[in-house]
């Protein structure tokens, strides 16, 4: 069973994958699938943030927003930090993660070479 989210009215696929290491996760906006690295330690801030660029996505904001270089992305992090500030970011996701393909539990978040990582999708 698929771990799904409705939001703003479609259901988004939630997966935790292994993607490269600067990302925290993307969203596949065309196929409805929030992508969360497993290798990262902040799992439910990145799905808060992905969870506002697919908010966008469907309120129709993103076009609008895309056409200034990188005022999509300021908001979407001044919202999840306004969100995290006030304590409405859960501890845990509310739900049971599918994952991309089978994963390997040694290679989880945490090691030192993630450390520097910063950006998100
Ligand atoms: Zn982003």
């Amino acid at each position: 069973m698929n771990a799904k989210a409705n939001i703003l009215g479609r259901d988004y696929e939630i997966k935790l994958c292994k993607l490269p290491k600067t990302l925290h996760g993307d969203t596949d906006m065309d196929n409805g699938v929030v992508r969360l690295n497993y290798r990262k330690d902040s799992i439910v801030e990145t799905f808060v943030h992905e969870v506002i660029h697919a908010a966008l996505y469907e309120s129709g904001l993103t076009h609008i927003l895309g056409q200034t270089e990188g005022l999509e992305e300021a908001i979407v992090r001044a919202i999840e930090h306004g969100l995290k500030t006030a304590n409405l970011i859960p501890e845990e996701l509310p739900l049971e993660l599918d994952t991309c393909f089978p994963l390997d539990p040694d290679d989880r978040a945490g090691s030192p070479e993630d450390a520097s990582d910063h950006p998100q999708g």
